[in-house]
């Protein structure tokens, strides 16, 4: 199949393409605008395949969209493309609004267009796929978990963005007949994630010999899901979902934050002691917590196990395990994007 992938040098973007050209005979088009969160150096395993190419592009650019899905001619499209990090959100919401709601709509306007185009049989197997975040459903107290049937209840912009994003990929498959399928996903971790999230930032502080910052008293729980099995079930999603669903998507693995900076930390003094003998936890330090910090999610996954056969195949012990060496095999990697992001702020072009 040819794979029209919007976000592809992202995290979980760039998780998906190297999957697909790794591991699969599908055709993969990325199609990326390269914001802060953008780094091709994620995709230089894969960039030389023949299989593989990329187009810069903003999700927002009827035009542009238009043409590289005209260009390409995809059988799937999964957009991944978004502002992803809550903070931020609270910092500057407009570029969430933009891009999660006004790109998401560009984009399915665009497919909508495209789609009624297609030769019957290619109209039936066409599928639009979003990937969204568990974070639309609210917070929890200490029982009970997210099903597909769960009522929205966004509380920080960037959650209220993207249930926005979900409610118009419903509509357009209810209002317009096209083939759509929504992911709603708990925390993904693994490598190549972008050195300004939670597990990523707490490696490369306490291997710079910083504070650790952990918001509130660190008891907020989050499910975290390794990355690769994460893209392992968008695949299954988008060649066996059936159409107008959504599938949530969790790791079994409920963790306080406290708990997983940690781990970290253990992990860390295994395997990259630091040179005066005490431990990486020394470091962690508790900061004013983020305001609406939501207590706790929890996904319940059995639908797509169910129905779809997905099933993840790390613990969060063995995914933590190998994201830690990851970060520590590959330095230059996030050394580059962090001189590069306080290069910007040196220019005043970013916060
Ligand atoms: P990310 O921030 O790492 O990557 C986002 C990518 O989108 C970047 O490559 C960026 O350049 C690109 N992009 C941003 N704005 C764009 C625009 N206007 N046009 C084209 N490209 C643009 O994000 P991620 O963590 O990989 O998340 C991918 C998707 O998964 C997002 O939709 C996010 O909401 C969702 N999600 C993420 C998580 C998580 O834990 N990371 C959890 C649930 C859902």
């Amino acid at each position: 199949m040819r794979i029209f992938v919007t976000g592809g040098a992202g995290f979980i973007g760039s998780a998906l393409v190297r999957h697909l050209i790794e591991n699969t005979e599908h055709e993969v088009l990325n199609f990326d605008k390269l914001t802060y969160a953008g780094t091709l150096t994620s995709l230089s395993s894969v960039a030389a395949s023949p299989r593989y190419s990329f187009k810069q592009g903003d999700v927002c650019d009827e035009r542009v969209v238009a043409t590289a899905i005209s260009d390409f001619q995809p059988d799937v499209i999964t957009h991944l493309a978004a502002e992803s990090h809550v903070d931020r959100s609270i910092d500057g919401p407009g570029a969430f609004v933009q891009t999660n709601i006004v790109g998401t709509y560009t984009m399915l306007a665009a497919a909508l267009d495209y789609w009624r185009k297609l030769p019957t049989d290619r109209a039936q197997s066409f599928r639009f796929h979003h990937i969204s975040t568990d974070e639309v459903f609210g917070s929890l107290g200490e029982t009970g978990y997210f099903t597909e049937t769960t009522p929205y209840d966004p509380r920080s912009p960037y959650s209220a963005s993207k249930a926005g994003s979900d409610h118009l990929v419903s509509a357009w498959g209810h209002t317009f007949g096209l083939p759509v399928l929504i992911t709603n996903c708990s925390n993904n971790y693994g490598p190549y994630h972008f050195p300004e999230k939670l597990i990523p930032l707490m490696i490369v502080k306490a291997l710079a010999g910083e504070p650790l910052p952990v918001y509130g008293n660190g008891t907020n729980v989050r499910d975290w899901l390794y990355v690769e099995d994460h893209v392992r079930a968008l695949q299954y999603v988008f060649e066996k979902g059936v159409p107008g669903q959504t599938y949530n998507v969790g790791g079994n693995s409920e963790r306080r934050n406290i708990d997983v900076v940690k781990t970290v930390c253990e992990i860390l003094d295994r395997q990259h002691p630091r040179a005066d003998g005490r431990s990486y936890g020394e470091q962690i330090s508790y900061v004013a917590d983020r305001p609406g910090h939501d207590q706790r999610y929890a996904i319940d996954a059995r639908k797509i196990s169910d129905d779809l056969g997905w099933k993840p195949a790390e613990s969060f012990e063995s995914g933590i395990e190998k994201t830690v060496a990851w970060f520590l095999g590959n330095r230059n990697w996030w050394k580059e994007i962090i001189e590069r992001s306080q290069a910007a702020m040196r220019r005043g072009l970013g916060a």
